[in-house]
């Protein structure tokens, strides 16, 4: 907090006469809390660094394609981490308590689990360091597709379709159906080399029990 309460005590301290622009932040900040001005600064700095020199489009594509496919891989893993048994049984069943998931199911999940692949997410960006409207669009991106494949609708029209290998709300919906033992992320390509896919022919086919 400012230690004067008037302008002409500030201005006998700053030994001259404040500038209008001065005196207008003197008078807005000496009785606004601390925190207030605090956070009013981490916004003025997010707008900054949002606006400042904005990269190349070509750039802000390549870097959320290599987040993606860094997210993809280490979802998978830690996914599959989360579908082991203690960790299953104590964390992971409270996204799985919906079995046939809609967009909010999304969100629904334990805190640590919500760590644990938020760190999937972050990570590619301290790997891949990005201007800050890239960092944005990503966790844009990354919000709604996770909607999205919670959704429960196979949207014909959705621009997903034109990712190859993306798996999507078909495959996710199978595994909320079953949980337990099958995983698929949002793209199946890693629940394709590690044999999950069978499950989601299993579930279009024959419906096997996982
Ligand atoms: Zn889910
Ligand atoms: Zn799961």
């Amino acid at each position: 907090m400012i230690p004067f309460t008037t302008v002409e005590a500030a201005e006998t301290s700053l030994g001259r006469a404040m500038t209008w622009a001065e005196a207008l932040w003197f008078r807005y900040s000496r009785s606004t809390p601390d925190y207030w001005l605090c956070f009013q600064s981490f916004l003025i700095l997010f707008a900054t660094y949002t606006l400042a020199p904005l990269p190349s489009a070509g750039e802000v594509a390549a870097q959320l394609v290599v987040y993606m496919l860094m997210e993809d891989y280490l979802g998978y893993w830690f996914h599959r981490f989360l579908h082991s048994e203690w960790i299953y049984d104590n964390i992971h069943y409270v996204h799985h308590e919906f079995r046939a998931p809609m967009g909010f199911a999304a969100a629904h999940a334990h805190w640590f689990e919500s760590l644990v692949l938020g760190f999937a997410a972050f990570i590619s960006i301290f790997a891949v360091p990005c201007h800050m409207i890239t960092c944005w669009l990503w966790f844009a991106i990354r919000g709604i597709a996770g909607v999205e494949i919670h959704c429960g609708f196979n949207l014909p029209f959705s621009p997903t379709k034109l990712i190859p290998f993306y798996g999507g709300a078909e495959f996710h919906d199978y595994h909320h159906h079953y949980g337990g033992k099958w995983n698929t992320v949002t793209w199946h390509r890693c629940s394709h080399f590690v044999t999950t896919y069978m499950g989601r022919i299993a579930f279009t086919g024959t419906k096997t029990q996982a």
